[in-house]
């Protein structure tokens, strides 16, 4: 049986894209629901950072990466450069493909110029490994205007693919992590899996669920739910070994309307390139389409109907 550990999974990459250390690798705009109901621009600035220390086998961020650590000011510059390109949002995601508070990814030196280039929004997000989420955390907030918020890769609460994911974590430290944000008043979102590889679609349903219920029951206030992905190197060859298979958008869709439907906090489904789990060219438009509007109004809508799946009742959206 071979062993998916951090050498086999690096030694099957595709290689990585040149980036520029002083400069983010991307930037968008998106639209999100706060916690307060208003869809509200988010902006993101993608920061081109240090490889994650972590090497997670469904990981993809480290294409954009470099081998060794930024300079220090070189993380402000990128923020700087990122927020002259977009127009002035409410929030803003910085996210660095790892973790924020890991100090070989971001230097504590950096974190008063960043907190200086945030001041005119009201929340900034970053991600989080839990193993990594101390006191550097408290404190970044204490130098920060806008309130905090981490994103925690929760992945799946299923303890043997989790182990096997190589995130080296347990839930417990997932939970610990929450746990400790909300004790000093920081807000957390859950990244969670649908499909994680070694699991069947069913189960990757299943699991997701129960991840829902873990995070919220942990206390972060909102999830996002994404369906997995090959493009890594690991991922296709896991593929090629029928040990994992891409979700389909019933899946996602029913994750979804399930965690919306528990009342906790937002559910949010992840649409980027959503095209690749669509069996069905034309109902992907109108199907996409209904997954953004329920990311806004946190309500499902009726199912959208359509010829490849007759057995379905429900109606076709505008
Ligand atoms: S912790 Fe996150 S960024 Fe790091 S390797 Fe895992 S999934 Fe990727
Ligand atoms: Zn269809």
């Amino acid at each position: 049986m071979e062993s998916f550990d951090s050498h086999w999974i690096t030694k099957n990459r595709p290689a990585r894209n040149e980036v520029d250390k002083f400069e983010p690798y991307a930037c968008l705009v998106e639209k999100e629901r706060s916690n307060s109901g208003l869809v509200e621009d988010t902006g993101i600035i993608f920061l081109t950072n240090k490889e994650c220390s972590f090497t997670c086998l469904m990981c993809d961020l480290w294409k954009n990466t470099t081998l060794t650590s930024v300079p220090i000011g070189a993380i402000p510059e990128q923020i700087r450069l990122g927020l002259k390109h977009m127009p002035d949002v409410s929030r803003l995601k910085l996210y660095n493909s790892g973790s924020f508070f890991d100090v070989k990814s971001i230097p504590e030196e950096d974190y008063k110029p960043i907190a200086g280039l945030v001041k005119h929004v009201d929340r900034l997000i970053v991600e989080g490994h839990p193993k990594l989420i101390g006191q550097n955390c408290l404190d970044f907030r204490d130098m920060l205007q806008p309130e905090l918020e981490v994103a925690i890769g929760l992945e799946t609460v299923e303890p043997n693919v989790l182990k096997k994911l190589n995130k080296k974590m347990e839930v417990r430290d997932f939970v610990r992590a929450v746990k400790f944000l909300k004790a000093h008043q920081i807000d957390s979102r859950a990244f969670i899996l649908v499909r994680p590889p070694f699991m069947s679609e069913k189960e990757g349903v299943f699991w997701a669920k129960r991840s829902i219920e873990l995070a919220f029951e942990a206390g972060v206030s909102s999830c996002t739910v994404i369906p997995v992905r090959a493009g890594n190197g690991a991922m296709d060859l896991l593929e090629e070994q029928g040990l994992f298979q891409k979700p389909s958008l019933d899946s996602l869709e029913e994750v979804l309307e399930y965690g919306i439907s528990l009342g906790a906090g937002h559910v949010f489904a992840d649409t980027w390139d959503l095209e690749q789990f669509s069996k069905c060219p034309a109902c992907f438009d109108q199907r996409s389409n209904r997954l953004i509007k329920i990311n806004h109004s946190q309500s499902a809508t009726p199912k959208v109907t359509c010829t490849c799946d007759p057995k379905k009742k429900g109606y076709a959206i505008d």
